[in-house]
């Protein structure tokens, strides 16, 4: 997709791997000065090789004392994708407080948190942005063993609804992307299991997952002004599988 954020500044979460790192990769292609946020170094190190002038922030999202040590002197933001989550699976009667809380954390609350930054930011600028929050089809339908992560991402929907309503009269939209499954670090565990991922893919109407690339175009469309009517709202790039 041709679009152009020349004289924007984005940023990224959970740029160091997968969706969020192509997403960042193309928004830098598409002109605009990108701040990538990860947790772990070294991926980022290598995406600042690639994409130069690209700035890097590493921090653990989930930590909200080191949240906002590393990014309260941001910067100007136009554009902000909340990327970062964790799936951490567990059958519902086994499920940890830790994992709980990390997911919360990590998911839910720098969603929040990251968007407080920012718009506060374009508020005292007198800025209009967007905001995409990169959400799941499983807010909207359970897999076993997801409990914890699709509360997280149902948690979104509303997030993203609010947000959308309270921003909207200073001109900053908020929406979501709902992808099915993308075969990224986070989904090893089926890319390990062919013939699991093959019987998933079937109950698709288009007999397939979603590519990187399908997420990223949607988080574009989102980004831009192609899609200046829509907040509050969102895509789910699903292959047809809620429609099923
Ligand atoms: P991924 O390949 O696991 O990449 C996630 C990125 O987020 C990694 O760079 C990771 O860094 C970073 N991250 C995780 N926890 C963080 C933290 N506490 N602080 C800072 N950065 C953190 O995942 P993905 O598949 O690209 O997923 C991206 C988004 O798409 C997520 O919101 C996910 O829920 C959503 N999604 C994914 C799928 C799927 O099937 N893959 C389907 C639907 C929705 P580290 O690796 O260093 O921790």
């Amino acid at each position: 997709m041709q679009l152009n954020f020349s004289g924007l500044r984005a940023l990224v979460t959970g740029a160091g791997k997968g969706i969020g790192r192509d997403t960042a990769k193309a928004l830098h292609g598409s002109g605009a000065r990108v701040v990538a946020v990860s947790r772990t170094h070294a991926d980022l190190v290598s995406l600042s090789t690639e994409c130069p002038g690209m700035e890097i922030v590493c921090v653990d999202l989930g930590d909200w004392e080191a949240t906002e040590r590393a990014l309260s002197n941001v910067g100007p933001v136009d554009l902000l994708v909340n990327n970062a989550a964790v799936a951490l699976s567990q059958p519902f009667l086994e499920v940890t407080k830790e994992a709980f809380d990390r997911s919360i954390n990590v998911n839910l609350r720098s969603v929040l948190q990251v968007s407080q930054i920012v718009v506060r930011g374009m508020l005292a600028r007198g800025v209009p942005g967007s905001i995409v929050n990169v959400s799941s089809m499983v807010s909207q339908v359970i897999f076993p063993n997801l409990a914890t992560y699709s509360s997280t991402k149902g948690a979104i929907t509303m997030l993203t609804k609010a947000m959308a309503l309270e921003l909207g009269p200073h001109k900053i939209r908020v929406n979501s992307v709902n992808p099915t499954v993308v075969l990224t670090a986070m989904s090893r565990q089926l890319s390990d299991s062919p013939e699991v991922a093959e019987k998933l893919k079937e109950r698709h109407p288009l007999r397939k997952f979603a590519e990187v690339e399908d997420v990223v175009n949607s988080i574009l469309f989102l980004l831009s002004d192609s899609s200046a009517a829509t907040t509050g709202s969102g895509i789910f790039v699903d292959a047809g599988y809620l429609a099923s």
